[in-house]
């Protein structure tokens, strides 16, 4: 059974996954969703015997219907591999009544190395299927982890550049270090005096600007997007859910069919939409809660059915999650609309030029698997201080946000189903934060570095080579610009 892929603004534009994977987003400014959503139809005792790159192969080769099996077998080889420091690939730990599922194992220690890893593959393999001639250029925004990850899969893969923006004063000193760091010929990274939605709203209007394109196009390149609007990368997330519903029935945690609710710190909500579709694939879940931290306009979202983003945008401690604009969210909506382009295209319209929308009372009963709730800045570091005091164990700020959602959920709900938290980061990329939240007063003097060795200490856990590897880097990029230079930039780079 083929899957096509469709343009959430355009129902009539349909496309292979190989193209939707090239192309990013689509012309009409829409995003690629399956035409529909195939089942896992395989048992789940199989699943559990299972290794991560076998699940793997059997979750993405159901999405990518046009990559042969040899493809997809050498895409997800080359992936998860020894980048990743264990060989689960996404172990689980269990941790203050629920199971944290680390995805922090690759080679830049926070979750986008997941599917990171696989899209330089699956776009290369995709652009040779498709006979592209073009060099591949890869514009991305990132808040900080999205950034470092794409660089680190692209770095000198031939045929490809990569152009990463991210907001100057929006990302950790470690994640900063880590990108201004990055080596490679075809990498670079460009700071900008805006936020994430900036930086983001700057790669979307030239991905949607025809002389651009064109100018390109003369010039041999072609764009492509490694964000999570990039069906690419949404596929591969799905994968973990499934693996760790496995790991779970294979050690006897979970019955069969045994229902479980997944928790996802939310930013651009790519990942708790992959959570999303592993449920509609079959798999069993029951509520899937959304952690927003105080940029919680998803929150206002799932509680009132309006998203609005007129309002001001916080940094917090959890920098990936400081969005206002949650570009996968039009997905849902796209299906919950019943997958009625025009209805969709309205209200993105309306969010392009009044920053709100409201979906209808119909929209509303089907938003029914999701919980939605947020973390302030307090109880996101006093979750932190709680889980390393009871359980010995650390958490980074983002996961902190969905630990504390979660316990604010089980305290209204008294649904106490088994509970994966998607643990987005390592504490090691955002040290500073999680080493005061501990013990403000013993580490707020220390450097960024000395931070790094007393976490090891209090953990137990090893330095990662992500962390080692930058304390002596030197820093190769240095390039800052306003929003409305970003164009200009890009043909700076590409010179042209
Ligand atoms: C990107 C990111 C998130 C948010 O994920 P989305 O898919 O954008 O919702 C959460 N935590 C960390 C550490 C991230 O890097």
């Amino acid at each position: 059974m083929d899957v096509l892929y469709r343009s959430t603004r355009d129902n009539d534009s349909v496309v292979t996954a190989s193209k939707a994977i090239l192309k990013g987003l689509s012309e009409d400014g829409g995003l690629y969703v399956p035409s529909q959503i195939p089942t896992l139809d395989i048992p789940m005792k199989e699943l559990s015997s299972m290794t991560y790159q076998e699940v793997a192969y059997e979750v993405m080769s159901r999405f990518l219907t046009d990559f042969s099996e040899e493809e997809l077998k050498y895409c997800i080889a080359s992936a998860y591999d020894k980048k990743f420091d264990t060989e689960e690939i996404a172990p689980l730990v269990k941790a203050d009544g629920a199971y944290f599922l680390e995805l922090f194992h690759g080679s830049t220690i926070a979750f986008k190395d997941m599917a990171l890893s696989i899209l330089p593959y699956l776009l290369t393999t995709a652009a040779k299927k498709n006979d592209v001639k073009n060099d591949i250029v890869i514009l991305t925004a990132t808040s900080g982890d999205t950034g470092k990850a794409a660089m680190a899969g692209f770095q000198d893969v031939p045929g490809t550049k990569i152009i990463v923006f991210y907001p100057k004063d929006g990302v950790s000193p470690i994640q900063e270090k880590q990108m201004v760091t990055q080596k490679g010929k075809n990498t670079h990274v460009v700071a900008i005096y805006g936020n994430f939605d900036d930086a983001q709203t700057g790669v979307k209007r030239i991905f949607n600007d025809d002389a651009m394109k064109e100018e390109l196009a003369q010039a041999g390149y072609q764009f492509s997007s490694a964000n999570s609007i990039n069906i690419g990368r949404l596929v591969p997330q799905i994968v973990y859910y499934v693996y760790a519903y496995a790991s779970l029935y294979k050690n006897g945690q979970l019955a069969e069919n045994e229902e479980i609710n997944v928790v996802v710190p939310t930013g651009n909500f790519g990942n708790i939409l992959a959570a999303y579709y592993a449920k509609n694939m079959g798999l069993p879940i029951d509520k899937l809660i959304c952690a927003s931290n105080d940029n919680k306009v998803l929150y206002d979202f799932f509680t009132t059915g309006e998203y609005d983003r007129n309002r001001d945008f916080i940094l917090t401690t959890s920098p990936s999650m400081d969005i206002l604009i949650s570009s996968n969210l039009e997905r849902l909506i796209y299906r919950i609309a019943g997958n009625d382009s025009e209805k969709n295209k309205e209200m993105m319209n309306a969010l392009a030029s009044e920053g709100k929308y409201e979906i209808t009372e119909e929209m509303k009963v089907q938003l029914a698997d999701f919980y939605g709730n947020y973390s302030n800045e307090d109880e996101t570091a006093s979750t932190i201080r709680r889980i390393y005091d009871e359980c010995g164990y650390v958490i980074d700020t983002h996961t902190a946000v969905a630990a504390s959602v979660y316990k604010k959920y089980t305290a209204k709900t008294k649904d106490l189903k088994k509970a994966v938290i998607a643990s987005t980061a390592s504490p090691y990329k955002f040290t500073r934060s999680v080493m005061e939240a501990i013990d403000a007063d013993k580490y707020a003097a220390m450097g960024d570095f000395e931070l790094v060795d007393e976490l090891s200490a209090i953990s137990g856990v090893a330095v990662p080579n992500a962390i080692e590897e930058i304390r002596e880097a030197e820093v190769r990029h240095n390039t800052v610009a306003e929003v409305d230079e970003m164009p200009g930039v890009v043909k700076k780079i590409l010179g042209i």
